[in-house]
């Protein structure tokens, strides 16, 4: 039975590696089109991807599976976070989803999202959400019949939501939204009557020196450029291709080099966390990140708690110093209140780091309710704009600034969420960091953050999906996920209060 049960398992383990491989294949293909492909070679790649994709799907709906996962279920694991047993568990899950969601169905949502994601361009170049209704009707009803074969116990939207972060549901997002949105509100409130426009800082850069900074920044972060590569696109990623091969973009604009290397550590906060992963376990569980929070935790942590720290600020100046004279001579203070100054506005990707969590507890309320049938298509621009005032006091003028703005709902319900998760994740983690290193300010501003990678290499990444996200929050912090650490954090930064 045993020698049974490990061949089983190494039958298993090998299929999930040629999958994976075959899956990175396609990822390079992918990263190709958004960075270099020559745009009358689309067509030939849109068909090269299906190729694969289809590829993909059968290997991962292949019988055998389940055969092999029957065979090694049938002895009970002894310890459920050995790799063995972690590897079992994932495999179960991905293969059970996939063969529960009919073929079918997956080509037809292939297509909707397709067709949808150009009407959806078109609809908000010209603010007129009635050319994107019906495409959107269609999503969501592809959406509610994907939850529906996929299986829920307590409502549709856990289905959707799981997909992204495994073990969450609709109640546990909501328990921590409803408080979190009234408390971030009452900050708003607080921050606005500081003054904050004598703050403005304009750091224009030709985009060599831009690039040349970026590249300065990641190296320090621990970025590893024999293991991955940093392009430019209009919208930047993070897309990892294999154990040692992980993507990064960013955009410059000519007129303000800080918005690059913003965008840099976010993707690059990302990229370690994929660069961070046991390569001997690449392709299996074990080797995977576990969910969009925990990886947005990553990103959001180096782009705030590290990057609009003040001893990041000292980081930069002397860093400018060296590529950038023209602002060698800015005061790291003036930096600090200019990255941190607080903008709510309507477009959720240029907001703040408080409003940015109101942006999207208005888009969880909205999408649940849709998905739950509670909120019809038709009644979205006025239940958005209804909202967006409760929240942010002010009247949305058009359907481009308010529910048009964003692409998701073309293709994904349930990802919203992941983003405010993984920004309260990212305060707690960067708590107990600091609790266990002590103060990061100094090391930060002699571009030291060698320590801090490290814990994160110890305490996150190189676990890869050992434990679900609300279990690896506790493995790592002692608690469960608590929004007070986000909220103390945004206090501390935007009121100076020391919490
Ligand atoms: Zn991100």
């Amino acid at each position: 039975m045993l020698a049974t049960m490990s061949s089983a398992y190494e039958r298993l383990i090998e299929h999930q590696r040629r999958t994976a491989t075959l899956a990175s294949a396609a990822g390079v293909l992918g990263w190709d089109q958004q960075t270099y492909l020559p745009p009358a070679a689309a067509p030939h790649r849109g068909a090269q991807a299906a190729a694969l994709a289809g590829m993909v799907h059968e290997w991962r709906v292949d019988p055998r599976l389940g055969e092999w996962l029957a065979a090694c279920e049938e002895t009970p694991a002894e310890n459920p976070a050995s790799q063995q047993a972690v590897n079992l568990r994932w495999i179960r899950r991905s293969y059970d989803k996939a063969m529960r969601l009919p073929g079918e169905l997956v080509a037809e949502q292939a297509e909707a999202a397709s067709s949808a994601y150009d009407a959806w361009k078109d609809a908000r170049a010209r603010a007129d959400f009635t050319a994107f209704q019906p495409h959107l009707e269609r999503s969501l009803a592809l959406a509610r019949r994907e939850a529906d074969h996929l299986g829920w116990e307590t409502c549709r939207y856990d289905a959707l939501l799981d997909i992204y972060e495994p073990g969450a549901t609709a109640a546990m997002v909501s328990d921590l939204f409803t408080p979190l949105g009234q408390e971030l509100r009452a900050l708003l409130d607080e921050v606005d009557q500081s003054p904050s426009e004598e703050n403005g800082v304009a750091l224009p850069a030709a985009i060599p020196v831009q690039e040349a900074l970026c590249r300065e920044v990641l190296a320090a972060i621990g970025f590893d450029f024999d293991r991955g590569r940093l392009d430019t696109t209009t919208h930047p990623f993070c897309t990892g291709l294999g154990p040692h091969d992980v993507r990064i973009t960013t955009r410059y604009h000519e007129d303000d080099c800080l918005d690059a290397i913003s965008g840099a550590l976010h993707e690059g906060g990302h990229a370690l966390y994929e660069q961070g992963l046991v390569a001997e376990h690449w392709g299996t569980p074990m080797g995977q990140t576990v969910s969009l929070g925990i990886h947005e935790s990553q990103s959001r942590l180096w782009e705030n708690q590290v990057g609009r720290s003040l001893g990041f600020c000292h980081f930069l100046q002397a860093l400018f110093g060296k590529q950038l004279p023209a602002a060698a001579e800015i005061d790291p203070e003036r930096l600090y209140a200019h990255l941190n100054r607080v903008t709510p506005g309507f477009i959720r990707v240029e907001s703040d780091e408080i409003s940015y969590n109101l942006h999207i507890i208005l888009r969880f309320e909205l999408e649940r309710a849709m998905v739950e049938g509670d909120l019809a298509v038709a009644d979205l621009p006025g239940a958005w704009n209804d909202r967006f005032r409760e929240l942010f006091g002010r009247e949305v003028p058009d359907d481009a600034r308010g529910c048009l703005q964003d692409v998701h709902w073309t293709a994904a319900f349930g990802y919203f969420p992941t983003y405010t998760l993984g920004n309260c994740y990212a305060a707690q983690f960067f708590t107990t960091a600091c609790q266990e290193l002590g103060d990061q300010e100094a090391a930060f501003a002699r571009g030291d953050f060698a320590s801090l990678c490290d814990w994160l290499r110890t305490a996150i990444h190189r676990q890869g999906s050992r434990y679900l996200p609300h279990e690896l929050c506790a493995a790592v912090t002692g608690a469960e996920l608590d929004r007070s650490h986000l909220l103390a954090h945004l206090r501390h930064r935007y009121l100076g209060q020391r919490v």
